[in-house]
């Protein structure tokens, strides 16, 4: 797997902010380098932050400029404290995943990976939820109106991945560039079934030819234990990636679609370590299908409940 990774897309931490997120990059990476992962992972820091004009494809000038010069309150209207290290952070981190789906459809057998969040509440005159500014949109279009690439988005974060949705109106070719935004409903077994039920509609897109990339980003605070989550239990939350990249390489037998994986949400103050582990279970698992790794289905990290003695 190549993983899309520059130091400079962490912030240093900032204790007054709820969500760890903007430093969970570089801690997901760390976590992957002390696990039997990282001789199957190649590191890649050839990006570059996203510019001004890139923003302005999914945002209003008035909010891109504030985010930029730190305006306030536009420029802390995602819930996170601004500085100008911050805003590098963003800027680099957007410019990760649009690099990691880039190179997925240059090389469609390769699987990318961009350990980035903090888009998908974003919305085009504002941020929210700890969201910046709107990188999928931002990704999709580049890629559409670029190289006419169509992508789908399958959000596994415990939360509605609404900026897609928000950004719909703004961007009148966005339902070209990205027609789907798969996030399941329901909780357990109702929301594997769901699950289920959209993949198989997704994946007879990418056969039909509609479809001609695919990003996952299995968010962490779709687990019960999570501060900001309920849906699913570890066993379910596991299953919830086998079946999405299950289907997803029953599909590529025929054909190369393009993967690309990101990380989005996972809150857990008493042990941000359950978070990466889930994250790297993920990976383990994509990797797995994916690249034909049948050994990494054994990988197996810490999952703590909370309030576990330590
Ligand atoms: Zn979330």
């Amino acid at each position: 797997m190549r993983l899309f990774y520059r130091h400079d897309m962490c912030p240093q931490d900032e204790p007054g902010n709820y969500s760890k997120s903007p430093t969970k990059p570089r801690r997901f990476v760390e976590f992957l380098q002390r696990s039997p992962l990282w001789p199957h992972i190649a590191l890649h820091d050839d990006f570059a932050a996203i510019r001004r004009e890139d923003l302005l494809l999914a945002h209003t000038p008035a909010y891109v400029d504030a985010f930029l010069d730190g305006e306030p309150p536009l420029c802390e209207s995602n819930g996170l404290r601004w500085s100008p290290a911050f805003r590098d952070s963003v800027l680099m981190t957007n410019g990760c995943l649009l690099a990691a789906i880039t190179a997925a459809n240059a090389e469609p057998q390769i699987l990318t990976m961009a350990p980035v969040s903090g888009f998908h509440h974003a919305q085009p005159a504002r941020g929210s939820g700890f969201c910046t500014f709107s990188g999928q949109v931002i990704a999709g279009l580049k890629l559409y109106r670029e190289r006419g690439l169509r992508g789908a988005w399958v959000d596994l974060d415990g939360h509605f991945g609404n900026s897609i949705e928000d950004s719909r109106s703004f961007c009148p070719d966005l339902d070209q560039a990205i027609p789907v935004n798969l996030n399941p409903n329901g909780q357990h077994q109702q929301y594997l079934r769901d699950l289920e039920q959209k993949m198989t509609d997704l994946l007879a897109r990418v056969a039909e030819g509609s479809i001609d990339y695919i990003c996952v980003a299995h968010g962490a605070d779709s687990h019960e234990w999570d501060q900001l989550g309920h849906q699913c239990t570890t066993e379910e939350w596991l299953r919830a990636s086998e079946i999405v990249y299950g289907l997803i390489q029953g599909v590529r037998k025929e054909r190369a679609i393009p993967v690309t994986l990101a990380l989005f949400g996972g809150y857990r103050d008493d042990h941000p370590e359950s978070v990466l582990g889930l994250h790297a279970m993920d990976t383990a698992l994509a990797m797995a299908h994916l690249e034909q790794r049948p050994a990494l289905l054994d990988y197996q990290a810490e999952v703590r409940a909370p309030g576990q003695f330590r």
